[in-house]
This record gives C-alpha cells, structure tokens and sequence, in this order.
C-alpha cells in the first residue's frame, strides 16, 4: 500500500510524525510520503521512528498561487532540503502566514469574534507551520464550532469575507524549485473544486513545460468524472498519476491509504528523482 500525501502536526495534520509512521505502519502501508504544508520539519522525527519494511519518502506539499490568485497545491518528494532556493521560499511561505494570520484575526476581531493570536499558537506545534485549521482548532477551543470542517464551511472557505491569501511561488515556480532541488513535483489533488477556484486544464502545458512529473489523481475530493478527466491528461502529456489520502490526523475525515499510488507508477516517479532516496531502515 502506497500512499503518497499525508501531514503530520507539523503543520495542520494532528498527528506526531512518530504516531503518524506507527499508524500507517499498524494499516500496513509499505511507502509512506509525509508532506507537510511548506516545511521539512517533520522530517527528522519521521526518520527516527520509522518501523521495519516501510519506505519513508520526505517531501513536502508547497502552497502556490497563480497570477490570477488561484489556490494550487504542489508535492515536492524526494528533494534535497539543504537545497537553499527551496528551502528559502518555503521560510518565506511560513514567515508570511504569521502576518496573514494577523489579519485574518483581525477581521474577526471587527466582526465580534473574540479570538487572539495567542490562542491559535496555543493549537500549533513549535516551529510548525500556522495555518487555517490552526485558527479553525482555536475557535473550536472557545466553544464557536463542533469541527474544523463547520468553521471552514461558515468563515474560512476561500470566499469567505475573512479569507486572506499569503504569499507563495506560482506552480511553475514551485515546480522549478523542487526540480532544482532534485525532488519529483506532483500536482496535488488540481480538480478539488470544493474548496474555491481551481486551475484550468490549459494551465498544464505551462506546469509541463516547467517540469512538472505526475498529477494526484486518486483523492476523495476529485469526482469520478474529474478523475477520468485527469487520467486522459497523463496519458497524453506522458505524466505519472498518484493516489493518496491527504490524511490530516483528527482534523479531517481522510483514512490513511484510503486512495493509494499503484507499484508502477511510483518505480517510475522515483525513477526521476535526482536528489533523494526513500529511508528504509
Ligand atoms: P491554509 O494553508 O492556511 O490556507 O489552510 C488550508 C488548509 O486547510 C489545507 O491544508 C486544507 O487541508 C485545510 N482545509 C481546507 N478545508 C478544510 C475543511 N473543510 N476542514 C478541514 N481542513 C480544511
Ligand atoms: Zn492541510
Ligand atoms: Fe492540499
Ligand atoms: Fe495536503
């Protein structure tokens, strides 16, 4: 069983990297990807604990937006985390939610909803990456909501008035980065309409064109029709399509390996990564 996308506490996943590896190990997964949101601070830890007959594959998944301010997800696996390009805009990525956080409580704070900064760190792992479940975990705290899934759904969907965006790469540049760093890039889950505006199909050639080596195609937010969709994309651009769970712990429904990478496709994903091999003890 291969499950190519998973996050730990390190960013918005519940988790511990060790409790997380332990899980997956007990669900039988053999290939393990941990992919938090814009760091590789999970990653030691993931390595430390990692259990006989499980591959560890470190990545991350880095926050992107394009020019006309779409939300885009890009896993990075297998990549070389000293690799300075990358792992400088991944810090700048984490260092600009801190001020968007900010606003975003701020207009909260405008609207009545008593919320401070304070009380969102108090839901974040020291030197994870602050997010908007983060937020969603401290109002679920103060008694506003049941769920992440109610908070996003009433204020922090992507066209709530109290969405703000933070700064990231744009997709090519994301792609670039990871390519530079030796890693494979995967777009992650590209049909997930539920959460706002998604990119265009158009918008391939461009990621293609940038280096871009698979699509996520097997994940609970793509319809069957949009799957079917992107499985005619990788076979006429030669791409690698990945299945995963996006398994965020307690903070989302999603079952580790509930979709999963099929053996051939990651040989060949793997195949393609200059830097990086996956951790075996
Ligand atoms: P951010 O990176 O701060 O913009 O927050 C986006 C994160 O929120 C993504 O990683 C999603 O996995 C998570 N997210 C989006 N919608 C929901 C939801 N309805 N319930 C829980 N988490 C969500
Ligand atoms: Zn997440
Ligand atoms: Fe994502
Ligand atoms: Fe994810």
């Amino acid at each position: 069983m291969i499950d190519l996308h998973t996050h730990s506490n390190v960013s918005d996943g519940t988790d511990t990297p060790r409790a997380l590896i332990n899980k997956a190990h007990s669900a039988g997964i053999t290939v393990l990807a941990l992919t938090d949101h814009d760091t590789t601070g999970g990653w030691d830890e993931a390595t430390q604990y990692l259990r006989p007959g499980m591959d560890l594959v470190l990545g991350a998944e880095i926050s992107c937006q394009t020019p006309e301010g779409v939300s885009v997800h890009m896993l990075g696996l297998l990549f070389d985390r000293e690799n300075e390009p990358l792992a400088s805009a991944m810090a700048q990525t984490r260092e600009n939610r801190i001020g968007r956080m900010e606003r975003i409580i701020g207009r909260m704070n405008e609207n009545g909803i008593e919320i401070t900064i304070e009380d969102v760190y108090a839901q974040l792992s020291e030197g994870g990456t602050l997010g908007r479940p983060h937020l969603a975990d401290a109002l679920i705290a103060k008694g506003y909501a049941k769920s992440r899934d109610e908070i996003f759904a009433d204020w922090l969907h992507n066209n709530s008035k109290y969405y703000i965006a933070h700064y990231s790469p744009t997709p090519e540049e994301a792609i670039a980065l990871i390519k530079g760093a030796g890693g494979v890039a995967v777009i992650a889950h590209p049909l997930a309409s539920l959460r706002g505006r998604t990119v265009s199909l158009d918008s391939f050639s461009s990621y293609i064109e940038a280096g871009m080596d698979g699509i996520e195609i097997s994940h609970r937010d793509h319809s069957p029709e949009g799957q079917e969709i992107l499985n005619s994309v990788v076979k006429e651009f030669d791409l690698i399509p990945t299945g995963s769970s996006d398994y965020h712990g307690d903070g989302k429904l999603n079952q580790l390996a509930e979709n999963q990478t099929d053996p051939s496709a990651w040989e060949r994903l793997q195949a393609k990564a200059a830097h990086g091999r996956v951790i075996r003890l």
